[in-house]
């Protein structure tokens, strides 16, 4: 790092824990860019437009915007892409050199370019979502546009599923054992897309007695392998993890900053993605 080095980062709270600095800073040492990936932990909501003014004034040319603010960082910017702005949430932040900040979500492709690194066709599964939050906004948007047609979604707050994209298009279930029944009877594709599941010790989303099949795959958007999946795995369905929608989220964001090709065996390591 010297005078000339750029500068990105991740904006949220907490940040501590992200896995985003190693990744992209093996790919700037990777290709010998001068850029550095630090941490921008913003405790409280009131700091935000400071936090923004603050990357402008210090020259970031870009941050993530992570939990909790991708959706209250809107007002804050100067412009917002067409698909950040139908889902409602922003992740990525690019900073020009006249200091136009500009808004995009990169987790709605990212999450596409996983599932089709796994080889998943989603316009062949019937699918089953549970959560309405930012992830889920992401979610819902990247499947129809890949084409989606049958999506339940299931969330303890049900009024949220109506302010999903597209929410005309979705079944809204209430968040109860009979609609966690009819979503392990129906989905060939479950996308767990809550916070349940962060701790070791958060209780399972769907209910304990319920099991899946050899048919289904069951898609935690936790990037690691939460309690869910490792009873998806003991019911014998395919387990993946978010993993690898963080590798692709934050490989686009990388192209977007720097305008080079994110190399992404290096920062497949960084993530364990296998
Ligand atoms: P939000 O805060 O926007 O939404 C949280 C969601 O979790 C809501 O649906 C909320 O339901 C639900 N929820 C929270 N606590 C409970 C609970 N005790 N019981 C039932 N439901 C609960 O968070 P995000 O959508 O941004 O993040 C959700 C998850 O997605 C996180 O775990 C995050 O790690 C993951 N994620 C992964 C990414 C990746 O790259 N792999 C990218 C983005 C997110 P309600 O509306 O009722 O409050």
């Amino acid at each position: 790092m010297n005078g000339l080095t750029k500068l990105v980062g991740i904006l949220g709270w907490p940040v501590s824990h992200s896995k985003s600095p190693a990744m992209h800073n093996a790919a700037f040492a990777y290709l010998k860019l001068n850029w550095a990936y630090v941490p921008l932990p913003v405790a409280t909501t009131t700091d935000l437009k400071k936090a923004v003014e603050g990357l402008k004034a210090c020259g970031f040319a870009g941050v993530n915007v992570t939990v909790p603010y991708k959706e209250s960082i809107i007002p804050f910017l100067d412009s917002i892409s067409p698909s950040a702005r139908e889902i409602g949430a922003v992740n990525t932040l690019v900073i020009n050199e006249f200091g136009n900040v500009h808004g995009e979500n990169t987790d709605a492709p990212g999450f596409i370019a996983h599932l089709t690194a796994e080889g998943i066709d989603v316009s062949s599964h019937r699918v089953a979502i549970i959560g309405a939050g930012g992830a889920a906004r992401a979610v819902v948007y990247a499947l129809r546009k890949a084409g989606a047609q049958n999506i339940v979604v299931i969330n303890r707050n049900k009024d949220r599923i109506h302010a999903l994209p597209d929410a005309q298009a979705l079944v809204a279930l209430e968040w109860n054992e009979n609609s966690f029944t009819y979503a392990c009877n129906h989905a060939t594709l479950l996308i767990q897309a809550t916070s349940l599941g962060l701790n070791d010790n958060d209780s399972l989303p769907f209910p304990e007695s319920l099991h899946f099949s050899k048919h289904q795959i069951v898609y935690d958007t936790i990037y690691r392998k939460t309690r869910l999946l490792k009873k998806a795995e003991k019911d014998g369905a395919r387990a993946i993890s978010g993993d690898g929608m963080l590798l692709w989220q934050g490989a686009l964001a990388f192209e977007l900053w720097t305008n080079v090709k994110a190399p992404i065996d290096i920062m497949k390591k960084e993530v364990n993605y296998a």
